[in-house]
């Protein structure tokens, strides 16, 4: 059986300036693949403790992956160091020298001489055009073991590991199939319920697997299939969802980049519509989401924070009576906030966010307490109250939630 271990090199992942996500991903990318990682190392930019944790690695594992420490500058040791335990002598690259000489050439600057050091490779190595970056990504079969090299930026060791690295290993380890994965977006049911109503299938199932996952906008259920050929694992992909969706169906929201808000906002343009939101707690962050969306022009005309009672009154036109006799976190404060807003904007559709973020009540009534309306033009006003919990920015997290929801309903 084959040992995998993941080794990242850099000063900054000790000092926790940031987080090991290249290991995380790594590890995942593998387990996937059923490449077994025994062990995660994290070293500093220092030579000889990189080559020490190098030595042990040849010693006990089978495949290693390192990332960082190929860049041009003086803390980027792992040639060094993977030279002293290999003993490989290093030749210069023809076409990554190229590639970097061109770099500079287009940009019409120098190259100092450590940047040759970037197109340095070991002798006999499997050299990995990185195109997404300038270092290339490097395989050495070195007694017995094989060492993949990969740069520390997140994006370029991905794109190396998804296009070269990846099949590499698996015609190494003679580890066949595919794996691909899909996931699935819900909003409006909680993890437990869901779990709950596809229990016999997440049971009786193990390809794909079935893996619900609480998120801040949701639940999602990530599926993964294994399978010989991409079409074989799409199709069972596809098998499987269509049994979940016939279960759940009335919750699911999208799969894979599509996204609840994106979903509105098709929703709308697809009706010819547009909304326009009056925003108290949630201070534009509903907009905000909203306008993330491709294509969102479509759909939203603009919006109104109110965030004082003077605001929801001086422009909003909030009634006097409304906020003296029920507050402004009500469900009438709600409905008028919603129908101006519409009118004023000339929208089709108005939303309204008003109630406590806390950690502090107010008016009277506990953090997380929420009005949300909507008016439309020609229809029935709607308003519902929510009352929510955490901290003050997930109360508004959900609050925003809510809305999409609302209006997805
Ligand atoms: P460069 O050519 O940019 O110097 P490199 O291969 O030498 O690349 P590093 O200098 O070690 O790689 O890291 C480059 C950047 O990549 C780091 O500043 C950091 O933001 C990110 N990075 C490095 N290692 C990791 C890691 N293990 N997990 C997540 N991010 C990382
Ligand atoms: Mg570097």
């Amino acid at each position: 059986e084959m040992k995998a271990e993941i080794i990242a090199v850099g000063t900054e992942l000790l000092l926790g300036q940031i987080a090991n996500t290249n290991a995380q991903w790594l590890s995942q990318q593998l387990a996937r693949r059923g490449i077994n990682v025994y062990q995660h190392a994290v070293v500093g930019d220092n030579l000889d403790r990189v080559t020490a944790v190098f030595a042990d690695a040849q010693d006990r594992s089978d495949i290693i992956m390192v990332t960082g420490g190929l860049g041009p500058t003086e803390d980027d040791l792992t040639r060094e160091a993977f030279q002293k335990v290999s003993g490989l002598d290093m030749v210069e690259h023809g076409p990554s020298m190229k590639k970097i000489e061109s770099f500079f050439k287009e940009r019409k600057t120098d190259m100092t001489p450590n940047n040759r050091k970037q197109a340095r490779v070991f002798k006999g190595a499997e050299v990995l055009d990185n195109q997404a970056g300038m270092a290339p990504g490097m395989i050495v079969e070195n007694e017995g073991a094989t060492w993949v090299f990969l740069p520390g930026v997140p994006r370029e060791m991905k794109w190396l590991t998804e296009n070269s690295v990846l099949p590499y290993l698996q015609k190494r380890t003679g580890i066949k199939g595919i794996i691909k994965s899909t996931v699935l977006k819900f909003i409006g049911i909680g993890e437990s319920l869901l779990e709950h109503e596809l229990s016999s299938l997440i049971q009786s199932q193990s390809n794909p697997t079935i893996a619900p996952l609480a998120q801040e906008s949701g639940v999602v259920i990530r599926l993964t299939a294994k399978a010989d050929t991409a079409e074989k694992a799409d199709e069972l992909i596809e098998k499987t969802s269509q049994q979940i969706l016939e279960k759940v169906g009335q919750y699911y929201v999208g799969r894979d980049e599509e996204s609840i808000e994106g979903r509105v906002i098709s929703l709308l343009a697809e009706k010819n519509k547009q909304i326009a939101a009056a925003e108290s707690l949630t201070g534009g962050m509903f907009m905000q989401k909203l306008i993330s969306v491709e294509g969102a022009s479509k759909a939203c005309a603009g919006g109104i924070v109110s965030y004082t009672e003077e605001v929801k009154k001086d422009v909003l036109g909030v009634s006097e009576k409304t906020i003296r006799e029920k507050g402004t976190i009500s469900s009438e404060c709600a409905l008028e906030m919603a129908v101006n807003v519409r009118r004023k904007l000339g929208a089709d559709v108005g939303i309204s966010f008003t109630g406590v973020a806390g950690p502090e009540k107010a008016e009277g009534h506990s953090a997380g307490t929420v009005y949300i309306a909507i008016s439309q033009e020609g229809g029935r006003d709607v308003v519902e109250k929510f009352l929510l919990n955490g901290t003050r920015d997930s109360i508004r997290q959900k609050t925003v939630t809510k809305g999409l929801q609302f209006i997805f309903e």
